[in-house]
């Protein structure tokens, strides 16, 4: 067990069965979330209690084994060892708004979406509340730049390992913790219905993203197997059920592919779909993927889509791309190290 992945209640509760008064659960847990990495730079605790921590509960940090800073955006890519030898990436990027930090929830996936190098070799295993919490916490504490935005949007589909999401929600955005509002958290899923269901029932105020990437079935089914288990009706009766539920606007990310999904007949059907539906659509240009033959669209079949949606009263924005010269798109850093390439 790792005690960064417990509320401070729980540390509570381990401290007094070792005989600790019930104050040093907050002493604790401010250490552990500053991102101490020895129990000797707990300073106001006592030297017994800190030798008793480190036999039982030993701390760790993941070990930054890749870093890669973009030259033109000044994105910081991270691939870090956990402690089972495993790798996950996170990526720093540095919006007019705040320092935005992207991170990984699976060691892998089985989503087995059809443009995405994260799912290549499937799903590993799910990462823990901490193993979560760390990416944010060493990311700041190595590159020096505060955090204050969250996007569940690296390797893994978040809803696929929902109780330790949720238990890292609650972390990270604790008030002595690193405190970071959910306004500025977003949850990316490709469209686990059931989950969403649960999510919304959680009432959180975190943005939900849903990765789209089609206007109907047969688009969808092609690219994201997913959407055989929940199709696109199903998904969109869900997102409105969270709406309602919420409030809170929802985001659909649409990756553009070369005569796939990005004509303009699909842009009116995408249209009609989210009628009535408060909706932002964020077109992604496709980051090419060296084991797909998927290519991205080109830049007027892109805002030609944008147009339509625009015309038609939906707010649409193509994503900036950032990082693209030190392969900050999903997976492909991992993908790489793993096969020996870098
Ligand atoms: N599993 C979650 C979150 C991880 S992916 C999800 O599916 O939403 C984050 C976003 O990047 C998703 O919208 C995903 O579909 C998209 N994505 C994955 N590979 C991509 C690629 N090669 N080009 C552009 N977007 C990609």
């Amino acid at each position: 067990m790792n005690l960064k992945s417990l509320t401070q209640p729980e540390l509570a509760d381990i401290l007094k069965e070792l005989g600790q008064p019930g104050f040093r659960a907050k002493q604790l847990y401010t250490w552990l979330h500053k991102g101490v990495r020895s129990y000797d730079e707990m300073t106001n605790l006592p030297k017994a209690l800190r030798d008793v921590l480190s036999e039982k509960y030993p701390i760790n940090a993941p070990l930054a084994v890749r870093k890669q800073e973009s030259s033109r955006d000044g994105t910081i890519k991270y691939l870090w060892e956990l402690a089972d030898g495993n790798c996950v990436e996170t990526v720093l990027m540095r919006y007019h708004y705040g320092n935005t930090v992207c991170i990984s929830t699976e060691v892998g996936c089985r989503m087995g979406c059809a443009f995405c190098a994260s799912t290549l070799g499937g799903l590993v295993r799910r990462l823990e509340p901490n193993e979560m919490l760390d990416q944010v916490l060493f990311t700041q504490i190595d590159s020096g730049l505060p955090v204050s935005h969250i996007v569940l949007m690296g390797i893994g589909e978040p809803l696929d390992n929902f109780d330790n999401v949720m238990r890292f929600l609650e972390l990270v955005n604790s008030p002595d913790g690193m405190n970071i509002s959910m306004r500025h958290i977003s949850l990316s899923t490709c469209g686990l219905v059931p989950k969403i269901d649960e999510l919304a029932k959680r009432k959180l105020q975190i943005s939900l993203a849903i990765s789209l990437h089609g206007p109907n079935d047969e688009i969808r089914n092609k690219i994201m197997p997913v959407n055989k288990a929940y199709p696109i009706d199903e998904l969109l009766a869900a997102c409105r059920r969270y709406y309602d539920a919420t409030s809170r606007r929802i985001h659909f990310e649409y990756a553009m592919i070369d005569g796939v999904n990005d004509s303009e007949a699909n842009a009116r059907e995408l249209l009609r779909r989210l009628k009535g539906l408060p909706a932002h659509v964020n077109m992604i240009p496709l980051n090419h993927v060296e084991e797909s033959p998927l290519k991205p669209s080109s830049k007027a079949a892109v805002a030609k889509f944008q147009k339509i949606l625009e015309d038609g009263g939906v707010t649409a924005t193509v994503r900036r791309t950032l990082g693209g010269d030190i392969d900050a798109s999903c997976g492909q850093l991992r993908r790489k190290y793993t096969k020996g390439k870098i």
